[in-house]
C-alpha cells in the first residue's frame, strides 16, 4: 500500500529535475500538475528557471503536457500557452482518467511517461497506480485552498508513518 505513495524520484522544484535523468530512463513524454508545481497557487506567471527548464525538456525531444484538477480552463490555458504545450484542465487526478488523457495528448505510454506533481494523493498515487514514473516536487508555496491543507497535515502523518514503519528500500524500482 505504502508504495502506492513512493515517488521514483523526489525533487526540490521543476528546475531540479535532471533532464539527462529522464533521458536516461526513456522518458518521453511528462504529465505536469499545475499548481504549485508550475506556477504558486492561482499564479499565472512561469517564473524564468521553469520556463528556461521546459526549453531544455523540449531540446531533449520529450514532450510536457500539463494535467491539472483545476477547474479554470482559462488560468490552465493561460499558463500551458506561454510554454506552448497542450492541457487538460479539471482533471480527476488521481483517477486514472486523467492520467490516460494526458498520454493521449503526448502519445507515450506507461513505459515512457512521467508524472510531476506536489501531492502525494493526487499526483503520485494516480500515476503509481498505473504504474507510471512519478516525481514528487516540494510545493511552490503552502497559499492553498482549505482541502489541500487538510492533505497536506494528512500527507505530512502518512510521510512520517512511511519513515518509521516502511523504510525506503536501497534501489528504488525501474519501472520500464
Ligand atoms: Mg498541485
Amino acid at each position: 500500500m505504502f508504495d502506492y505513495f513512493r515517488p521514483t524520484l523526489q525533487a526540490l522544484s521543476l528546475d531540479h529535475i535532471v533532464i539527462e535523468q529522464l533521458v536516461q530512463d526513456g522518458i518521453k513524454g511528462l504529465i505536469i500538475d499545475l499548481d504549485n508545481t508550475m506556477t504558486p497557487w492561482n499564479d499565472l506567471e512561469v517564473g524564468p528557471k521553469v520556463a528556461e527548464w521546459f526549453i531544455k525538456v523540449k531540446a531533449a525531444g520529450i514532450s510536457a503536457c500539463v494535467v491539472s484538477n483545476n477547474k479554470r480552463r482559462q488560468r490552465v490555458a493561460a499558463v500551458a500557452e506561454q510554454l506552448a504545450i497542450p492541457f487538460v484542465f479539471g482533471a480527476t487526478k488521481p483517477r486514472g482518467r486523467a492520467f490516460r488523457a494526458g498520454m493521449k495528448l503526448l502519445g507515450t505510454g506507461q513505459e515512457d511517461t512521467a508524472v510531476i506533481g506536489d501531492q502525494l494523493f493526487t499526483d503520485i498515487l494516480g500515476g503509481n497506480r498505473l504504474g507510471l514514473y512519478t516525481i514528487l516536487v516540494t510545493p511552490i508555496n503552502e497559499h492553498e485552498f482549505i482541502g489541500t491543507r487538510v492533505m497536506r497535515r494528512l500527507e505530512r502523518v502518512l510521510v512520517w508513518i512511511m519513515k518509521h514503519f516502511a523504510p525506503a528500500k536501497p534501489a528504488s524500482p525501474k519501472i520500464h
